[in-house]
């Protein structure tokens, strides 16, 4: 599903250059889960965001399922994650203003899917996510677990093949961050591909390969 060949990403402003990745090739699978593991300041983020078409690399390809993406304009790179890649954040990203459905449903409402499959399909979400009995909250008025939910549930509704997570578990306590795993888990099994930046070697444990980063590259992969 991707293929990733000696990319580089580099910030630039007036005064310095910084080389958030030297050069990582890395390939997932369909079906894999891999876990990204690192320092702080090592481009677990920036390669995250780049997988994610969040960001393009400065240099070397990505081809996404055989396509390659390394240089698309902005529009372009939105419109081939509708439906294709689900983001999970380690600050969860909610929009404070709307109620949890109204979350949920951004991304069918980006789609242009009709009004009666949007509810059908936020209603069901919303109950595997355990969180329909907050239906009508506001993000502030939840607890951390449950926002994540919340962004785990919007994440999933558009039937993504792809789930990044950065840190998903980073603002949680051990109760909410295992609940957030097992979520995580049976999207996995379900033939989700996943890729997870995690500092915590617990939850590499869901993973079937741990890829180590150290300054900008892959210094260990670990077959599970
Ligand atoms: P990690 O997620 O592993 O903590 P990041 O990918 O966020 O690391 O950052 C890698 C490096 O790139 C860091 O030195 C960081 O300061 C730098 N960096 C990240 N994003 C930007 C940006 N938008 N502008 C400038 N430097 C950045
Ligand atoms: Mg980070």
């Amino acid at each position: 599903m991707i293929q990733v060949k000696e990319i580089k990403k580099v910030f630039r402003t007036e005064e310095v250059e910084t080389w958030a990745i030297s050069n990582i090739s890395l390939n997932v699978n369909v079906g894999e889960f891999v876990a990204i593991m690192g320092p702080s300041g090592c481009g677990k983020s920036t390669l995250l965001n780049i997988l994610g078409l969040i960001d393009t690399p400065s240099g070397g390809t990505y081809l996404l399922d055989g396509k390659d993406v390394s240089s698309l304009k902005e529009n372009d790179r939105i419109d081939l994650r509708k439906g294709v890649i689900g983001f999970v954040f380690q600050s969860f990203n909610l929009i404070d203003e709307l109620t949890v459905e109204e979350n949920i449903e951004l991304p069918l409402l980006y789609m242009g899917i009709g009004k009666r499959e949007r509810k059908e399909r936020v209603q069901k979400a919303m109950e595997r996510m355990n969180i329909a009995h907050r239906s009508r909250h506001f993000p502030a008025q939840l607890s951390g677990g449950q926002q994540q939910r919340v962004a785990i549930a919007r994440a999933v509704i558009s039937n993504p093949k792809l789930i990044l997570a950065d840190e998903p578990t980073g603002n949680l306590d051990s109760k909410n961050g295992e609940e957030v795993m097992q979520l995580l888990s049976e999207l996995h099994k379900e033939g989700t591909t996943i890729v997870m930046v995690t500092h915590s070697q617990h939850d590499a444990g869901y993973a079937n390969r741990i890829v180590k980063l150290f300054d900008g590259h892959v210094v260990s992969e670990l077959e599970m």
